[in-house]
């Protein structure tokens, strides 16, 4: 078994690109809809963005550089969707509050906010240093508080509106390395149940993805073998794809799931099943 470094299920860059017809396998009505995804101009994030874009809704790049927002945008638009960015640091309340209004002053409001932007720190306990531990949690867990409560400002007032918060399986069962970002996912999943319990009766559903190891530009240059040792121990015996977690958000954000409010669903190919 390799050790603990080998074993960070975690963000890396990926250009995992969705081919259109992956996600022209379901019809979940959300034509013309806006759905705002933070840390979306690459990875995860991105698939997202392809996948939401796919179904015709209107999508907003949310991501801090602002050359690769416009490459992700472009990417999208020279394709016929409809797209657009925001350059934003998910951890900057005032900026985050003024692009939400700005979209909403043009879109007419936000059906759907995707949490996706995080990053990871990794060090064992001992050896983990303060800044380690304060981003990991500012960014994966206060920026969501941030841009949940700024959206929810606008949600509450259409009585509508679906929140995913992407976490991870590492939120669940904890990792020998990554004790911030496993603190901070987990927090992040009680955060989605009180956002949950508290947002149900203005009619806006909130929801949590763990997903599990996913193939991205990192884990492609993993050696075989490794990647081998790691697919054992999934039940499905093979590493997910950006795409899995998309058509996740997708049922998430439709009126498919109309009844489905603070779950957590580990997207893991059976690696946490409880
Ligand atoms: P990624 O490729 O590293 O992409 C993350 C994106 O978020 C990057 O574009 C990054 O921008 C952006 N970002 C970072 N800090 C930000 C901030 N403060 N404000 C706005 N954007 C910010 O990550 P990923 O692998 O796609 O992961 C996406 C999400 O899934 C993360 O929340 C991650 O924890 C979760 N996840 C991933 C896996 C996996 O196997 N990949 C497994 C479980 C959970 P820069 O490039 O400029 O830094």
């Amino acid at each position: 078994m390799a050790g603990w470094r080998s074993w960070t299920i975690c963000s890396a860059p990926s250009k995992n690109i969705i081919k259109n017809e992956d996600m022209n396998t379901a019809n979940y009505n959300l034509q013309n809809k806006t759905v705002v995804i933070t840390g979306a101009a690459r990875g995860i994030g991105f698939a997202i963005a392809e996948a939401f874009a796919v179904q015709g809704s209107h999508v907003v790049i949310v991501d801090l550089a602002r050359d690769s927002v416009d490459q992700a945008v472009q990417s999208l638009t020279q394709r016929g969707f409809s797209a657009s960015g925001e350059v934003g640091d998910v951890t900057q309340g005032e900026a985050m509050e003024a692009i939400f209004a700005s979209i909403v002053s043009v879109r007419g409001g936000i059906d759907c906010l995707v949490n996706n932007a995080g990053v990871t720190r990794d060090n064992l306990l001992l050896r983990m240093k303060q800044e380690e531990w304060d981003l990991v949690l500012k960014i994966n867990l206060s920026g969501s508080f941030i841009c949940t409560q700024k959206v929810f400002k606008h949600m509450m007032r259409a009585r509508s509106g679906s929140i995913i918060n992407i976490a991870s399986v590492i939120g669940i069962i904890g990792n020998a390395g990554q004790a911030n970002y496993a603190a901070s996912k987990g927090g992040l999943i009680a955060f989605t149940k009180s956002c949950a319990k508290e947002f149900a009766s203005r009619g806006v559903r909130v929801n949590a993805i763990a997903p599990g190891f996913i193939e991205t530009e990192m884990t492609a240059t993993l050696p075989a073998e490794v990647v081998a040792s790691y697919a054992k121990a999934i039940p499905l015996q093979k590493m997910g794809s950006p795409a899995d977690i998309a058509r996740v958000c997708l049922f998430l954000a439709s009126d498919d799931s109309s009844y489905l409010t603070g779950q957590t669903i580990a997207v893991d190919g059976g690696l946490t099943m409880h």
